[in-house]
């Protein structure tokens, strides 16, 4: 059992079983939630025995393997090691806003996407809600400042790993926790319709952006794999009720790649598409994959496709980059490594 999994209610369920009183609950769960503590041994008003006691559960705490800094804009890389030897990549973007950290809800993916680093390993397995946590609480530990926004877009499918994203989301915006307001929590999905229905229903007030990246079936299942499951109007009607359940405008990420969807006739496809769903669009010119031959647009194509789509009454912005110079595109930094271990393991270096 995974202590820093439990959300406050569960731990104070278990803390009654063991014969201990509800505020002890509330104690340990400040230190793992709040104080960010990596050891029993800090929780310095637990009695020593009680410490000891709780030493049976392991504590999870993510391992620092790598860190990158941008020179350009301050955006940092993490690579972190799981008690397991699974490898994991986070990244801090600062804004004048505050600081938002991405992390990764599974170690690898398996939707297969043709444009992305992250799933060309298959999916390793899913992060326990306290791995997903950890993330941002060694970021915020690291660099000693507040993290004020998370959004849930680095590897893995968060939609396929759902109870324990949920966990997560319950954790990481509770009042005895890192209390991040759910307003300041995104959700990105390529599009797992009836999770995204279940999701709906949960009311929370947090953004879910979906991984739209095309105006039509036929082009979106050339280079997603899930949308031979699900066709776009599906997924449409999915976020509709999702919009009317929550409130929440919905975003849309939309990756230009070059000759593949980012005609002009593509921009306005699309706009008839999400026309009179309250969202917001966003475009991202490809990042190029060592593995994938797919290339970014001209800045004149994203610049032409955004006005077209304004012209059209769509909310839309092109995605700010950050972290250029540090293997900023998804899953790259975690790929290297892997590599570089395969090589290692080629070579007989890692042999004892
Ligand atoms: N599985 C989730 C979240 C992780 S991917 C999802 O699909 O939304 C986060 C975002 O990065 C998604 O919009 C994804 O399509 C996009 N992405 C992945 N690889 C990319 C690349 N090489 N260039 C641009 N965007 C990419």
């Amino acid at each position: 059992m995974d202590l820093k999994s439990l959300t406050l209610e569960e731990l104070t369920e278990e803390c009654a079983s063991w014969g201990e009183k509800p505020y002890r609950a509330r104690q340990i769960y400040a230190w793992m939630h709040s104080r960010l503590a990596v050891s029993y041994d800090e929780m310095t008003d637990l009695s020593k025995a009680f410490r000891e006691k709780l030493a049976a559960w392991p504590l999870t705490v993510l391992e620092k393997a790598e860190m990158q800094t941008s020179a350009l804009d301050g955006t940092r890389k993490y690579l972190f090691r799981l008690s397991d030897g699974n490898m994991i990549e986070s990244v801090l973007m600062p804004y004048h806003h505050g600081n938002s950290v991405c992390i990764s809800s599974q170690a690898g993916c398996r939707m297969g996407c043709r444009f992305c680093a992250s799933t060309i390993g298959g999916l390793s397995r899913n992060l326990s809600a306290s791995e997903m946590l950890d993330q941002i609480y060694r970021i915020q530990a690291d660099t000693g400042e507040r993290v004020s926004n998370v959004v849930v877009m680095g590897t893995g499918e968060p939609l396929d790993n759902y109870e324990n994203l949920l966990r997560f989301i319950r954790i990481l915006t509770s009042g005895e926790g890192l209390c991040i307001s759910q307003r300041n929590v995104t959700v990105s999905t390529c599009g797992l319709v009836p999770k995204i229905r279940e999701l709906a229903e949960e009311k929370l007030a947090i953004t879910l952006a979906i991984s739209l990246h095309a105006p039509n079936d036929e082009i979106r299942r050339q280079i997603m794999p899930i949308a031979n499951q699900y066709r776009i109007r599906d997924l449409l009607s999915a976020c509709r009720e999702y919009f009317e359940k929550t409130g929440r405008r919905i975003t849309f990420e939309y990756s230009l790649i070059s000759g593949v969807n980012d005609r002009p006739e593509h921009a306005r496809e699309l706009a008839g598409l999400i026309r009179g769903l309250p969202s917001h669009v966003n475009l991202i010119p490809v990042n190029p994959v060592r593995e994938r031959s797919y290339q970014r647009s001209t800045r004149a194509e994203v610049d032409n496709f955004k006005n077209i789509l304004e012209n059209c009454g769509i909310n839309v912005t092109i995605r700010r980059e950050m972290g250029a110079d540090i293997d900023g595109a998804c899953g790259q930094l975690r790929k290297k490594f892997l590599h570089a271990e395969g090589d290692k393991q080629d070579e007989g270096i890692l042999g004892d």
